[in-house]
């Protein structure tokens, strides 16, 4: 063990993510699609807890229904740990207690959350002291989610959306979230993605994603208005068609004073951009009257840190 390692554990918060904009490319051979997405952290936290431990273990609770969560090394926290100890010749274990507040299989990154959290902790706990460029890659061989869970804030990110860049963002933006009971997989959106363009061939698709440069602009100017005009997601359309009912969720929204709404990531979470905080307490009330979870967060947020 390193001088520098924590013997007590260490604490670290991660916070999940929504995607303002969201093109997806073609399939590609090697069944990945090129994205581009304009990220925001929001203040929905995971909270990973790591204490040392000859063996890797792992308990996950926390405020949202976490039975679809594996605790075995299909947990990408779990994950996340093997392989920095690899990576750094760690040759003991860790014992990893997940608080989850990021609903399970929503879109909203929550599992990514707790992978970049799960390597921050590792990497203090084990005194590795890697700096963020090395744990980035570490985190992109986790998952396409993982390096901006680390970085946070508001992101561009290429490639599998893990080539990331910082965006310029002003102000605070409010947003209302409606969580579905039940999620849907990322790879069963894509798939659903596909087959809707497959039966559409004569439909215009992104060959190279990109972010619009109007989602950029309301990004730093910090304006609501203009950012709800720009929100859009590619996956929005295969979420839909798998859960066709959030489509009165998201016609609800907007008619209740959201500026816009859209689907985050791949769903079925369901975002709605508020004016001001006034009227995301307003929506969600309202929302929640209808009978949703309706939750109101706020971005950019930071990435993973330590708590
Ligand atoms: P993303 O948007 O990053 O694709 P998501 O937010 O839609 O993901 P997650 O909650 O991250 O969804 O998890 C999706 C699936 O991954 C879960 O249904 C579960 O089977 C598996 N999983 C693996 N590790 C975790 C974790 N730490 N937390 C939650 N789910 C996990």
């Amino acid at each position: 063990m390193s001088l520098a390692a924590r013997p007590e554990g260490v604490r670290v918060r991660a916070p999940g993510k929504l995607n303002v904009s969201f093109e997806v490319g073609p399939l590609q051979p090697d069944g990945y699609h090129a994205v581009a997405s304009a990220y925001q952290a929001v203040s929905l936290f995971e909270d990973v807890w790591a204490e040392p431990a000859r063996d890797f273990s792992l308990s996950v609770g926390g405020s949202v229904d976490v039975t679809g969560v594996p605790t075995d090394d299909r947990n990408l926290a779990l994950r996340a740990a093997r392989l920095l100890a690899h990576h750094i010749g760690h040759d003991g274990g860790v014992r990893l207690s997940i608080q989850k507040h990021v609903p399970v299989a929503g879109g909203m990154g929550g599992g990514s959350a707790d992978a970049a959290a799960t390597l921050l902790a590792c990497d203090a706990l084990w005194g590795s002291d890697l700096g963020m460029a090395r744990l980035q890659d570490l985190a992109a061989q986790l998952g396409a989610d993982v390096p901006f869970a680390l970085m946070g804030g508001t992101a561009i990110g290429l490639g599998r959306g893990d080539r990331l860049s910082p965006a310029l963002a002003t102000g605070r933006f409010d947003w209302v979230m409606v969580v579905s009971e039940v999620g849907l997989s990322t790879p069963a959106v894509y798939h659903e993605l596909d087959r809707l363009r497959e039966g559409a061939p004569g439909v215009l698709h992104p060959v190279d994603p990109s972010v619009p440069v109007g989602v950029l602009q309301a990004l730093r100017s910090g304006d609501p208005v203009a950012l709800a005009a720009h929100l859009s997601n590619d996956l929005q359309a295969a979420s839909i068609s798998l859960q066709p009912a959030l489509r009165e969720v998201l016609a609800l929204g907007e008619d209740s004073g959201a500026l816009a709404g859209i689907v985050s990531g791949s769903g079925p979470t369901l975002a709605f951009l508020a004016a001001d905080v006034t009227s995301a307490l307003e929506l969600q009330v309202t929302l929640s009257a209808a009978g949703h979870k309706a939750l109101h967060v706020h971005g950019p947020v930071p990435g993973a840190r330590i708590v």
